[in-house]
């Protein structure tokens, strides 16, 4: 029914509309915000601290479960194990996951419903569609209990973030909430059920802006989550009339968060921002703590790991395909899933004293790397610090389509000086190599894809791995190469 109420969701009048996001909140409240949840997430509070072994022993116990289930009941997995000659028993350990290939999204676009658990009816699982950036919707579901271990998850962050349940808070992190075509506000839904404003990525114009804030005043926000792009558009104008929205909280997600975005939307918003990356197909978990050091991975929710296409493992500090073992979805249980983002793990514990592994926080979607001519690759983070010293940026893209040529497109206010200019070249040079050319240019505005993020960088060189480099995302512009 909610497939359908979703599809018609934007045809709507603005009353219906209002009412169905307070029924949907109401039952996600009931759903979610129960007994079993507040278990979960006391479990998660103490995990967090425990001896690295417990963990392992902990994932390894929920992986030799998923991996029996998934060889009994899943097609697929049936069908792999048999042509490698693997029987449930083979896969004890994690390193053991070594033996089944890595599992792409073209795979489980191909496979279909032969990724489903035969043992779990189609109706206690969720259809994750997730959103169409690359074609058609990718078919994953999700059950119950990994559903649950989501919002657990999802509650940690906001507690290491500082906003407990309750709290009310600013939503603008891409889904629906007024058509696209909508030309007037409000471009907000209130959700009272869990004390949410939710607000529109795509209509965030120097028009409407003013309007958000007024909204946000007036629902008393306290706290934020937010795509990064969308916290940097407000949190600019709030710069350029020399305002504040002082917040206690404040999550970001869906994209990298960039060092030079984030130092205006921490001052803008007076708060720590808290990084944090999650899936639509509930593999994998990181998130940013009070450190800032990076991600802990949530190693409760699934095993990540980082690999070449081939699956094998890369050292801690390079680049490779983040893929995740889910450790609870047995609807749908997805085993080394490449979901197509690049990251590293990070080889060193964090001074908070929690025990949970660490990635860089450098996540970037594949399309969204630099190759250069020589194989190393820079994700966006990198890229950004090519415009620090330029004044007055509001948004910028970098393109990449062969790895001896990259065109910047910037959108500022005022001219670019030939200083800048000449910044940004020398930057480059340093980076990509003398060798490639690099083209500047201002313009009006950059196109923001369907969900209203703005992809800072797209490349469509493909990605080439174990190359000597460093994943960092360290201000290295006296450069160390
Ligand atoms: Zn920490």
């Amino acid at each position: 029914m909610w497939h359908t109420a979703r599809k018609a969701y934007k045809h709507l009048p603005v009353p219906m509309q209002r009412a169905l996001v307070k029924i949907y909140g109401r039952l996600i409240r009931a759903e979610r915000i129960r007994p079993e949840s507040r278990e979960l997430e006391r479990f998660l509070e103490e995990s967090e601290r425990w001896e690295p072994g417990r963990m392992r022993e902990y994932q390894e116990e929920r992986l030799r479960a998923i991996v029996r289930h998934a060889y009994e009941t899943v097609p697929h997995y049936r069908e792999t194990m048999d042509r490698l000659g693997l029987k449930p028993g083979d896969i004890r350990r994690i390193d053991d996951l070594q033996k089944l290939p890595v599992l792409h999204k073209r795979d489980v676009r191909a496979l279909g419903k032969r990724l489903r658990s035969k043992a779990v009816p189609r109706s206690a699982l969720w259809s994750a569609a997730t959103s169409a950036t690359s074609g058609s919707p990718l078919p994953v579901y999700r059950d119950r209990p990994v559903s649950l271990m989501n919002h657990a998850c999802y509650m940690r962050l906001r507690r290491w973030a500082g906003f407990p349940f309750g709290v009310p808070y600013v939503t603008i992190q891409g889904r629906l909430i007024v058509s696209d075509r909508q030309k007037h506000p409000p471009f907000w839904r209130r959700n009272p059920a869990w004390n949410q404003l939710l607000m529109s990525t795509v209509h965030l114009s120097d028009e409407n802006i003013p309007l958000y804030l007024r909204e946000m005043r007036d629902f008393g926000a306290r706290a934020m989550e937010a795509f990064p792009s969308c916290a940097f558009i407000i949190a600019r104008y709030l710069e350029s009339r020399d305002e504040h929205f002082p917040l206690e909280a404040l999550t970001t997600t869906g994209e990298p968060l960039l060092p030079t975005e984030r130092d205006i939307i921490e001052e803008r918003f007076q708060t720590r921002a808290f990084d944090a990356y999650s899936t639509a197909e509930r593999v994998a978990f990181s998130s940013e703590c009070e450190e800032h050091n990076g991600h802990h991975l949530y190693a409760e929710f699934g095993i990540t790991e980082i690999v070449d296409e081939e699956g094998r493992r890369q050292a801690p500090g390079s680049p490779g395909l983040i893929v995740g073992t889910s450790l609870h979805n047995m609807g749908a249980p997805l085993l080394r899933y490449a979901c197509g983002d690049v990251g590293a793990m990070a080889d060193r514990s964090c001074p908070c004293g929690r025990t949970l592994p660490m990635m860089e926080g450098l996540a970037s979607r594949v399309g969204d790397v630099i190759v250069t001519p020589d194989g190393r690759m820079l994700p966006p983070i990198m890229v950004s610090w090519s415009i620090k010293a330029v004044s007055n940026v509001i948004q910028w893209q970098l393109v990449q389509r062969t790895p001896d040529e990259v065109r910047l497109s910037l959108v500022k206010d005022g001219p670019l000086t030939d200083k800048e200019r000449a910044g940004i070249l020398e930057y480059f040079a340093r980076r990509l190599g003398a060798d490639v050319r690099v083209h500047i240019e201002q313009v009006d505005q950059i196109p923001a894809s369907a969900t209203g993020k703005v992809r800072h960088v797209v490349s469509s060189v493909p990605l080439v791995w174990g190359s000597p480099n460093r994943w960092s995302g360290r201000d290295e512009h006296e450069g160390d190469d």
